[in-house]
């Protein structure tokens, strides 16, 4: 009963840790990250990192 609890208690500290790491501007606005787009190529990025068209000149 209690390991029950404390698993619970962990889940609920994973999912809080989560949403702190998305860092959701609004509680009304849940939703997914939307992925920015490269501008020079289009491509999806999903890190903050510049996409490798910018990285290599030419
Ligand atoms: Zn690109």
């Amino acid at each position: 009963m209690i390991l029950k609890i404390v698993m619970l208690f962990l889940v609920f500290m994973a999912v809080l840790a989560m949403f702190g790491k998305l860092r959701v501007p609004g509680i009304g606005k849940v939703g997914l990250k939307k992925p920015k787009k490269c501008k020079s190529c289009g491509r999806y990025l999903f890190s903050d990192d510049p996409c490798s068209c910018k990285s290599r000149k030419g």
